[in-house]
């Protein structure tokens, strides 16, 4: 029988429709290329060593010699700066100038790897760029909200396969964040506790849905998980802001990534996936009920006209499944 289960985060519902699910295995792409099939380097691809755009360039890591990580302007922002945030209101229609900042991490020099397959300093040396980024950013008074994704793969949304994620700091906080927020500031009003620091508590007393653990963070499929392997990766200690992560914690965070990316790329063979750190607004920090944390999807399905016209979506495979089947997949 299919069953419904809504989020104590967000108060979102989801269909469990398990009869129709194939094994967690079955979801792998049997015939597609793997990343480190590609070649090493690609005279094409404007991430390349070599092919430097120096004028797009914002940061590199190390300084000196030759980079491990880069910051580039993103050639085709979606916002755009210099400029003033003008705000328009005409009857039902409301307008503000698009200002801000849209950035590309390039997290590797080398074409053929990704956060599975490169080594956990290279991961953390990753995280710490978004963040020293990030602070940077937030000085930006203009800014609202700052997002890092990234999209693996074409069914992600990836045009360049070379490994890269994306910074764009808004001049707006996005309704979706917005309405979360307000959801755990209730939740926070009726029960003096903080929903995710109650939720990562539960699932460590469940154990069922965990994937993995370190000092720092958990990372669990979510039990009203969206799609197959729906996963957030939760720091321990309640903080609302990414921006103040401590040294310790993103080293923990890039080894805790690499494993849970790790044990996707063995066990579904590399899937595309979205992966998005959540970070409280900078002007409204909600220090006693937000908590950051890394929302990490794999496009293993595709949305359709339901989710479409219901805002609500169908998974086809159960929670418990997908995380006993990740822990059962070796990262070494
Ligand atoms: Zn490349
Ligand atoms: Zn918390």
């Amino acid at each position: 029988m299919p069953e419904l289960r809504q989020s104590m985060a967000t108060k979102e519902w989801v269909i469990l429709a398990v009869e129709r699910s194939e094994r967690p295995e079955e979801l792998a792409q049997p015939d597609r290329p793997l990343t480190e099939d590609r070649p090493e380097w690609e005279a094409t691809c404007p991430f390349c060593p070599g092919n430097e755009e120096r004028d797009l360039e914002i940061l590199r890591r190390p300084a000196a010699g030759p980079w491990r990580a880069r910051v580039v302007r993103n050639k085709y922002p979606a916002l755009q700066e210099p400029g003033d945030r003008l705000l328009t209101f005409d009857g039902v229609h409301r307008q503000i100038s698009g200002v801000g900042h849209h950035e590309v991490v390039i997290q590797s020099p080398q074409h053929n790897t990704c956060v599975a397959l490169d080594s956990r300093t290279q991961v953390t040396l990753v995280l710490e760029t978004f963040k020293m980024r990030c602070r940077e950013l937030a000085q930006d008074p203009q800014v609202e909200q700052i997002i890092c994704f990234e999209n693996h793969g074409q069914r992600a949304g990836t045009s360049l396969v070379h490994p890269h994620a994306q910074i764009i700091a808004l001049p707006i906080v996005p309704f979706k964040i917005r309405s979360r927020a307000e959801e755990a500031r209730r939740y926070f009003d009726d029960t003096a506790r903080c929903v995710f620091c109650h939720m990562v508590s539960d699932e460590l007393k469940v154990g069922t849905r965990i994937i993995a653990e370190s000092e720092h963070f958990v990372a669990f499929i979510l039990y009203a998980a969206f799609s197959p392997f729906h996963t957030w990766i939760v720091p321990r200690r309640h903080e609302p802001s990414f921006l103040r992560a401590t040294a310790h914690e993103m080293a923990d965070l890039g080894d805790l990534l690499h494993r849970v990316l790790r044990k996707l790329y063995v066990g579904l063979r590399d899937p595309d996936y979205n992966y998005a750190i959540r970070s409280a607004p900078l002007r409204d920090p909600g220090y006693d009920y937000l908590h950051w944390y890394i929302t990490l999807v794999p496009r293993v399905t595709r949305t359709a006209g339901f989710e479409l016209g219901s805002g609500m979506f169908i998974n086809s495979a159960l929670p418990e499944d997908s995380a006993a089947f990740l822990r059962s997949v070796s990262a070494e």
